[in-house]
């Protein structure tokens, strides 16, 4: 590829980007596959490529000018053939959900295994700009009072977006009861589906008996927690795992060891990445293409070894541009943090044009940005892992780090992206605003495609004039 990495960095439309492949040779196109497949595994693409398949609202989407991101997004968009891909070629295909980001270890673990989360389909009816998956899943008894997350239903109604999965792994308990509901929907059309359980994380102050200390454990970033909980995912971990030999016919605890390791490599980049993104003097990367990293971390999209050097990659371009002292946003671009992730991909460009950039994120998905330990027995450390997870815990420890920047004055207000119809995340919200009354906080609804309004702008505009 000539010329394109000396580019100054920007963010740029589709016709720029498809301008900027003509200069791609041949061979670099050739040479970034999926599955490691010559073949058929090519997934270098002009973005436009995908706005022809169906993602319109990548029309109105401002992207990173790297080839580094290019790559990243023909990546990202290339998962539905990917997971048929897999199926084709006879690996197993496995649907986790739930727990967001934790199961998929002990898949990858297993050979020929790929796991994927079927919920990560939300964000498809507003790259399609369509209501199609919306109106399909109220047609199935889940309307608009139930969050985003229902055109999953429609999804597995419809057996066009993935392959019918080999296994499907549903957690259930500490999780949210809209996602619960929209599984229990998906097992009522006669799926299978493997629950396990995952504890709530109490606070001290909320238990019953004092519990004593040896009863008690403290993760590395400081929760405590009683000891009981980790035996329990051990034994949801075991039984997963025992599943997944009946599966496949394979037991190979070195293979998990391996996992771990590839698993915290990742997590390691990402981290970096985050940490050079908040510190920088000038944005090195958009929010857009920071919160598709960090929601890579879950499961690599369906090929975790290619996404591991996909990663890598950006690392070291953010690495060179923050040494360079350049980036994507204007210098003065105010410090924001960003609670709950945008069902919109939208919402994100539109920040950045008032002028903000976000350098702080609680998505619920802390537990896939943990270190898996590596120097004590597996399951164990995978469950130590997640019991880090912001989804299972009080909202006063899912704050704690952007609390701790704000008192810093790293950040200068917080965005919170309220899913319409969701009643865990709008309950929640409420709690995250009076924890967060020490600098301006704007929760906003995000509303279904196409309901982007004025008003919505307006109030956008005047969160940012108030935290300029
Ligand atoms: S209500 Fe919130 S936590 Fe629950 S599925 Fe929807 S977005 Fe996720």
């Amino acid at each position: 590829m000539k010329k394109v990495r000396e580019l100054t960095p920007k963010k740029i439309g589709l016709n720029a980007w498809s301008n900027q492949f003509e200069k791609i040779s041949v061979e670099i196109i050739k040479k970034y596959k999926y599955y490691n497949n010559n073949e058929w595994g090519i997934y270098l693409s002009p973005p436009a490529t995908f706005m022809v398949y169906g993602a319109r609202e990548l029309k109105r989407l401002k992207f990173d000018n790297s080839f580094e991101a290019l790559r990243m997004w023909g990546f990202v968009f290339n998962e539905t053939e990917r997971l048929f891909r897999a199926r084709q070629i006879n690996k197993k295909v496995i649907a986790t959900m739930g727990d967001l980001g934790t199961v998929p270890v002990l898949v990858l673990s297993f050979p020929d295994c790929v796991p994927f989360y079927p919920e990560c389909l939300w964000w498809t009816p507003f790259f399609k700009e369509s209501t199609d998956l919306l109106d399909t899943a109220s047609k199935l008894g889940l309307p608009e009072a139930t969050c985003f997350s229902r055109a999953v239903a429609s999804a597995f109604y419809k057996k066009s977006y993935f392959p019918k999965p080999d296994l499907i792994i549903a957690s259930t308990g500490a999780s949210c009861d809209d996602y619960s509901c929209v599984m229990q929907n998906v097992e009522d059309m006669g799926y299978d589906i493997m629950w396990i359980e995952i504890p709530y994380r109490k606070s001290l102050e909320f238990l019953l008996t004092r519990p004593k200390q040896q009863d008690l454990e403290k993760t590395k970033s400081g929760l405590v927690y009683i000891k009981k909980l980790e035996e329990y995912l051990v034994k949801e971990y075991h039984k997963i795992w025992q599943a997944l030999f009946k599966l496949t016919g394979v037991n190979n605890p070195h293979r998990f060891l391996e996992t771990i390791k590839k698993v915290n490599r990742l997590r390691s980049l990402v981290l970096e990445i985050k940490r050079m993104n908040s510190e920088a003097d000038i944005a090195p990367l958009p929010a857009l293409e920071l919160m598709t990293i960090e929601f890579g971390n879950l499961y690599g999209y369906a090929d975790f070894d290619e996404w591991v050097e996909i990663v890598q990659m950006i690392h070291d371009m953010v690495k060179k541009r923050v040494e360079k002292g350049i980036g994507v946003l204007k210098k003065d671009a105010i410090p924001i943090a960003w609670v709950t992730p945008s069902a919109d991909p939208y919402l994100l460009n539109l920040v950045e044009d008032l002028g903000c950039r976000v350098v702080e994120t609680e998505y619920v998905i802390n537990q896939a940005m943990v270190q898996i330990e590596e120097d004590i027995e597996p399951f164990r450390a995978l469950a130590r892992s997640f019991i880090n997870a912001s989804l299972i815990g009080s909202t006063e420890e899912r704050v704690k780090n952007i609390k701790e920047k704000i008192a810093k004055k790293l950040i200068k207000g917080v965005l919170i992206t309220n899913m319409l119809g969701a009643s865990h995340c709008s309950m929640e919200t409420r709690i995250i605003e009076k924890l967060l009354d020490d600098v301006p906080v704007l929760s906003i609804d995000v509303p279904a495609p196409f309901g982007i309004t004025q008003q919505i702008r307006t109030r956008l505009e005047a969160f940012v004039e108030t935290i300029k």
